[in-house]
């Protein structure tokens, strides 16, 4: 069984359609105004909310500037391994009580954030706190004497301001030294493991994180955005994502309106192409094969019909299905067509035009792999 997957018209302009990029129906949008498929590259993107991955919290868009895209609750980064810490509690001093007793279980201050991970703990770096809360405040004091920010970003908007003209090649006997460094292997694998790496670096600053694996500070959860997406030619919203909610008001995907194309190897050489209306009104639709003979060029495909309200006696198919080998048949919200194809034929290309009671008629070419 192979499913097929339709040509945005953005990329048939380019490409045309035999070579034109497909992709699934769930992964496009049907614009209801212009009749169109719209695909990620010719839509509009909106930053509809701003939220925190790890509490959830929604940022207001004006507040987004001034935390530096960062949470500024209690959520925090391992420098090591990327996973989101955990505030933890020293034990209590006293240890003769019992493992069932209430105290037994109660962290006291000092706080301190450990990672469930890799073990890694802000105690080696001295950042405790005597309340849960009091973290991120010790932790802002302490990469502000970590690092002049302030001078730093003068130093930046100075720099970009006189536009240095770049620095001169390295010297002759320079490199002659970089290439000897290099080819000592020892020298360079004892320095790296005590080096932090790139990718731990690059999560906030890399000149404000240390090249000490020893000295790397936690960093606060970087939030994310959920964006809103219009149809670029009329503004229509196709997305619009729930404020406080992993739901969405709006999504106008490809699926929920255009036929779905499925194919069976059938008998005699003939393939079966199985059609699906998403819809609650019957569809009328066009066929047009590229390489091949469809057993007919228009049919009605009945409407989408509710589960529960599904009639028993006509779920299960008839007798009459064994003598379906070719020509049409229609069953639920699913139409059944013969089509013949080439033997060296890899993709079933087809152009489908489709129509309802509600919608106009609307045309978009569908690749269907033979496999
Ligand atoms: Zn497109
Ligand atoms: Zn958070
Ligand atoms: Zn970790
Ligand atoms: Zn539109």
């Amino acid at each position: 069984m192979s499913t097929g997957s339709a040509a945005c018209p953005c990329a048939v302009a380019l490409y045309g359609y035999q070579h034109a990029p497909t992709e699934a129906l769930t992964e496009l949008y049907y614009c209801e105004e212009c009749c169109s498929l719209r695909c990620n590259d010719c839509i509009a993107w909106e930053v509809s909310c701003t939220y925190c991955p790890h509490c959830l919290f929604e940022v207001p868009n004006t507040s987004v500037r001034a935390q530096k895209a960062r949470c500024s609750r209690t959520c925090f980064e391992c420098p090591m391994c990327m996973h989101v810490l955990s505030i933890v509690g020293s034990d209590p001093p006293r240890r003769d009580m019992p493992l069932t007793a209430p105290e037994a279980s109660i962290g006291v201050e000092p706080f301190y954030l450990s990672c469930a991970c890799c073990r890694w703990d802000s105690k080696r770096l001295g950042l405790v706190a005597e309340k849960p809360n009091d973290l991120g405040s010790v932790l802002d004091a302490m990469e502000r004497s970590a690092w002049p920010t302030e001078t730093w970003e003068h130093l930046v908007e100075h720099m970009l301001e006189r536009r240095l003209p770049p620095p001169p090649p390295m010297s002759r006997s320079l490199a002659k030294h970089v290439a000897r460094v290099e080819r000592c292997p020892g020298l360079v694998r004892h320095d790296m493991a005590r080096v932090s790496t790139l990718a731990q670096r690059w999560t906030v600053q890399p000149c404000e994180q240390s090249y000490a694996v020893s000295a790397l500070r936690p960093r606060r959860v970087a939030l994310q955005c959920k964006y809103s997406k219009r149809c670029a030619t009329c503004r229509h919203i196709l997305v619009r994502p729930e404020p406080r909610s992993s739901a969405f008001k709006i999504k106008l995907l490809a699926s929920h309106f255009l036929p779905q194309c499925v194919v069976f190897r059938g008998a005699h050489g003939l393939w079966t192409l199985v059609l699906t209306n998403p819809l609650m009104d019957a569809m009328d639709v066009t066929l047009r094969c590229v390489a091949g003979d469809v057993s007919a060029q228009h049919i009605q495909v009945p409407a989408h019909v509710d589960v529960l309200d599904m009639d028993e006696d006509s779920g299960a198919p008839g007798s009459d299905w064994d003598a379906f080998q070719h020509g049409t048949k229609t069953h639920r919200n699913h139409a059944y067509l013969s089509v013949r194809v080439h033997p060296s034929t890899s993709v079933l290309v087809v152009q489908i035009q489709w129509q309802s009671a509600a919608y106009r008629p609307h045309t978009f070419w569908m690749h269907i792999p033979l496999s």
